[in-house]
């Protein structure tokens, strides 16, 4: 079938992006689904900083590649499949597409570590779906097995969770990467007791999500850090009980507030810079949690003897350590519940044609979450 998608045809290329125009919005011949394989109308995509860093090209991958990794959409065709139970999907189901494929049956998987599943992981870096094919009939590669920057995607029934049917998509979609990451980066990785006090590095889509999810979980004080004024208002807004500008004195500034230090400090920015200071803004016996990707030849220094002396715990958070099929329906309900106030983090709706403009928007530091909202027409 035809299908307009975003494709990234170079990256590195000069801001901004409105200008140099790295995605090509265009029509592309995609295949039906295969063996396993679901096609999907994507009613939203939200603009995340991870389709960025293949953009700006600190995260290499194969081009071209039709962008997009958090959305959601509806089942309209089912592939063929040799189960005996049948189909996992039904035409008409609403789906949350996950970044990285569940295999359900390597080491990781059977660990309940499906962030790290990895074939799931072999099929990301090759910009396949989890079956080793691409469905784009050009030989476009897939993006974390979604591409999600397009009318309609083929993905593996692996890369989907099914969601009620009565979430707004445009809501859905943010639960996939967003929330996924954020929230499951306070409840699994830092797991925030009741009581304990929190600071939060960098507020983008992720960071503001963790922030919702501490204050969900009792935290006693929050502290928001950031550069942006207008993320450091909203995060006030949503329940942060300290809102700081990032800086060299933002160290000294979270041990005065939580005097001595927070219990848990989740960093979201992606800078090892950030990182360290976030390390060193966490209470002795404390826990940081980074979620970010700095460039892959980024090297972290800590003072070795302090993990040991002070019993500090640092630890990374691939996709907020979540089971996707078991903690996006738990996130809903949290959102159902009034818990998790997820249409705040949504700063834009866009066209595809958009696109660029979008990233623009969010390189600049002042987007939050845009989602890409499908035409009705
Ligand atoms: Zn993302
Ligand atoms: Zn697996």
């Amino acid at each position: 079938m035809k299908v307009n998608a975003a494709v990234l045809v170079a990256s590195g290329v000069e801001r901004p992006y409105a200008d140099s125009r790295p995605l090509r919005v265009t029509e592309l011949e995609l295949d039906p689904p295969g063996r396993g394989e679901i096609l999907v109308r994507i009613g939203a995509a939200g603009l995340c900083h991870s389709d960025l860093s293949v953009i700006n090209g600190s995260r290499p991958r194969p081009l071209p590649m039709v962008l997009g990794h958090e959305a959601a959409g509806e089942v309209v065709e089912v592939g063929p499949t040799d189960d005996i139970s049948g189909a996992e999907f039904a035409v008409g189901d609403h789906v949350v597409l996950a970044f990285v494929p569940a295999c359900g049956s390597c080491r990781m998987c059977l660990a309940g570590r499906p962030a790290l599943c990895e074939p799931g992981a072999v099929a990301n870096r090759a910009g396949t779906l989890l079956s080793g094919e691409r469905r784009w009939r050009g030989g476009e590669h897939h993006h974390l097995g979604v591409s999600a920057f397009a009318e309609y995607a083929v993905v593996s029934s692996k890369s989907a969770v099914r969601v009620d049917p009565s979430l707004p998509l445009e809501l859905a979609a943010l639960f996939g990467c967003a929330v996924l990451t954020g929230a499951g980066a306070a409840f699994h990785s830092a797991e925030v007791k009741p009581g304990e006090t929190v600071a939060v590095f960098g507020l983008g889509g992720v960071g503001l999500a963790a922030l919702l999810a501490a204050r969900a979980a009792g935290a006693s004080q929050i502290v928001a850090v950031d550069i942006v004024q207008g993320k450091l208002d909203l995060a006030a807004r949503l329940g942060a009980s300290h809102a700081l500008v990032g800086g060299e004195d933002v160290v000294a500034a979270v041990k005065d507030l939580t005097h001595g230090g927070a219990d848990k400090v989740i960093d979201t920015t992606g800078s090892e810079h950030v990182l360290a200071q976030a390390y060193h803004a966490t209470r002795v016996g404390g826990t940081t949690v980074t979620v970010g990707l700095p460039h892959p030849d980024r090297q972290l220094v800590l003072p070795a003897l302090s993990l040991v002396a002070e019993e500090r715990t640092l630890k990374g958070s691939y996709l907020g350590s979540s089971v996707p099929r078991r903690d996006i329906p738990r996130f809903v309900q949290l959102y159902q519940a009034g818990l998790l106030p997820v249409p705040e983090l949504v700063s834009g709706r866009l066209r595809l044609d958009q696109v660029n403009e979008g990233f623009d928007q969010l390189a600049s530091g002042e987007a939050v979450r845009q989602v890409i909202v499908a035409s009705t027409s």
